[in-house]
Order: C-alpha cells, then sequence, then structure tokens
C-alpha cells in the first residue's frame, strides 16, 4: 500500500476520485481483516465458538462431549502428565485469561487453580468447578496437607463467573479437611459433572441451549448404560477388594461396593513407605487378591514389587485423567476406558478368572 500516486496534470479528477475512493476501500478492508485476525487469534482459531478451556483430560472431554460443534475447547495438561502435581505456564494461564469459560474439577484436585484465578483479569471469565454440589469422599489425611492449607489461609472466591448455591459452605468444608477428588470415575457423578457444564454453556450461549440439552440428554442415557453395565458385572464378583497404586477409585468403588486398598494414597506420584508396603503385601496374601492395579501415569514399580513378593499379577486401571498420545490417536474416550477398567476388574474379581 507504499505505491504513491503520482498525479499528472493531465489527469481528469473523477480518475483521481475514484483512485482515492479504491485506496480508502482496500485499507478499510485490511483493518477489517487485521482485526478478525487479532480475534481469531485470541480466541485460539475459533471464531465464534465458545471457547472452552479444561483443566485436565476428562474435564476436556465432558465440555467436548456437551459442547460439540458450538465450543472449541483446549485441555491444558499435557499428555501423560500428572494433575495431581502439574502446574500451568504463562502460557496457559494466557489461554485461561482468553477463555469465555474455564472448567475444571475441583475438590482439591488442582492445587493451582485458586492462585492463578486470583491473577486473572478478564474479568468476563465464566469458572466452573464441576465437583461442586457433589457429596465428597473424605480423603486420607496426608502430611503435605498441612502445607497446603497453610498456602490457602488467604483464599478469597473469585466474585465472578458460575457460582452454585452451596459454593460457600463447599469452600469451607475443602479447607477444613481433605477430599478425594476424583468423583468423575463413578458415572452417577460424572452425569452431574456433565450436566453442570451444561447448565453453564446454556446461560452462556441461550441460542443454542436446545443444543446443549439435547447432548447433555444423549450422555446422560450412555451414563446410565454404563452404570448398568458395572452393577451387572460386579454384582457378579466373589471378590471385592482392589490393590491400586493411586488410590483414585474411592468414588467407583463407593458407587459399586468394592473396596480399594491404595498403596500410595491419593497422590498418583506419592512414594509408600516400607511398613504400607509390608501391609498391602501381607493384606494381599490373605485375602488371595491376584491382581495389583497401577495406573497408566505412573510407574509399575510399587505395584510390580508387591506382585512380585506375593505372586500376583499387575493390571491396569485408569484414572481418565490424563490420556497418553496413543490413547488420544486410538480415539479413547471417557467411556472406552471406562468400559476397559471394567474389564480389568472382571479379569481380576470376576468368578471365570480365580480359583
Ligand atoms: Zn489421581
Amino acid at each position: 500500500m507504499n505505491k504513491r500516486i503520482k498525479i499528472r496534470s493531465d489527469e481528469r479528477p473523477d480518475k483521481l476520485i475514484f483512485l482515492l475512493i479504491a485506496v480508502v476501500m482496500i485499507l478499510s478492508m485490511l483493518f477489517v481483516s487485521c482485526s478478525l485476525g487479532k480475534r481469531m487469534d485470541e480466541k485460539d482459531g475459533s471464531e465464534n465458538k465458545t471457547f472452552i478451556v479444561a483443566s485436565f483430560y476428562v474435564m476436556y472431554d465432558f465440555a467436548a462431549k456437551i459442547g460439540g460443534d458450538k465450543v472449541k475447547v483446549v485441555n491444558l495438561l499435557p499428555s501423560g502428565s500428572d494433575p495431581h502435581s502439574w502446574e500451568p505456564s504463562p502460557k496457559d494461564i494466557i489461554k485461561i485469561e482468553n477463555a469465555d469459560i474455564f472448567i475444571y474439577n475441583g475438590a482439591g484436585m488442582e492445587n493451582w487453580v485458586h492462585k492463578v484465578l486470583n491473577s486473572i483479569e478478564n474479568k468476563d471469565l465464566i469458572v466452573l468447578e464441576t465437583s461442586k454440589g457433589i457429596n465428597l469422599l473424605k480423603g486420607i489425611h496426608s502430611h503435605e496437607y498441612e502445607n497446603e492449607k497453610q498456602e490457602h489461609e488467604d483464599y478469597q472466591e473469585p466474585d465472578k463467573g458460575y457460582q452454585n448455591e452451596d459454593g460457600e459452605k463447599h469452600k469451607e468444608d475443602e479447607l477444613s479437611e481433605l477430599y478425594d477428588p476424583h468423583v468423575w470415575l463413578d458415572p452417577m457423578l460424572a452425569k452431574m459433572q456433565m450436566k453442570a457444564i451444561a447448565d453453564t454453556l446454556v446461560e452462556f450461549d441461550p441460542h443454542n441451549a436446545d443444543y446443549y440439552r439435547n447432548n447433555f440428554e444423549r450422555y446422560s442415557k450412555e451414563l446410565d448404560k454404563l452404570d448398568e453395565e458395572y452393577k451387572e458385572a460386579i454384582s457378579n464378583f466373589v471378590k471385592k477388594d482392589i490393590v491400586v497404586s493411586h488410590e483414585a477409585f474411592g468414588y467407583l468403588c463407593s458407587a459399586y461396593g468394592l473396596n480399594q486398598i491404595g498403596i500410595s494414597g491419593l497422590d498418583a506420584e506419592a512414594e509408600p513407605t516400607a511398613s504400607r508396603m509390608v501391609e498391602v503385601a501381607n493384606f494381599v496374601k490373605k485375602n488371595n487378591i491376584s491382581v495389583i492395579f497401577f495406573d497408566n501415569m505412573v510407574s509399575p514399580r510399587v505395584a510390580q514389587t508387591i506382585a512380585d513378593a506375593t505372586g500376583a499379577k499387575v493390571g491396569i486401571l485408569n484414572p481418565i485423567a490424563s490420556l497418553s498420545q496413543k490413547e488420544i490417536e486410538e480415539g479413547k474416550d471417557y467411556f472406552v476406558i471406562m468400559r476397559e477398567n471394567l474389564e480389568s476388574l472382571k479379569k481380576a474379581l470376576g468368578n471365570d478368572d480365580n480359583g
């Protein structure tokens, strides 16, 4: 656009006016496309779609299922990372800053959330803690918790966005005791989380309310079906105890009458003490446990050690918090992995495979 326009004295004035109009038109077109480009950049390339940032895989999966093609969802947690210890980078925080809706699990899963949300300047950001309103199971008291409590003492609930009615009470409870955050592994609680996502989308984008409600209905039925499959299979199990390296299956066990024995506790990366290892190994021998479960995110070392000491095998139960690149490429999602987990449970506890 730097082309110089020379006006020769012999040029007719109407030609000059035409040129000026053309220049103005081209300049304004450039301006419009520049600002569009900026907007598309801010919205991560998806203009007109609601931009959702989710804290880890299962939140991403639920948001994508309810939002369908009306939303663009970004999963903050890199593939294969441990959501218990991960912290967002400045780049991740910019994504939250530019989002329409930020979706997280809560209940102590994402330790970084309160600090990051307090630093966010986007006053229009809608924040959804999907475990709000769910009756949380108490976790096992850990030493790390005292520090965590200290850190959160000056925490103030950000005064913006979506709030459930019981929000205040829940937050207080969360600070006074450590809860088990892995609610989504009970399909009926996953349904409550999807409902919270649907309600938030309906409120934010009422124009597409029916679309979100229909998606919720569809996945609600899928969750009922999954629940039935679990109930039917587990009702036939003779054994009810599962030994897991990462204590992520409290809600699943509670829903279907199983009993979880954790080696390391709630945090996937926590190391068990030697006395805990001995205790669990004794339990395994005494109760004739045939499979020690570990999850896809942590090394099987701890589970393998107990298996070696007791003659048990190792197996995988996936907490669906972070999928591997391979699982994503294979098109796996919450439902696929929940059914894989059920197959693993059948092998460990079902009538066919133990004697
Ligand atoms: Zn976990």
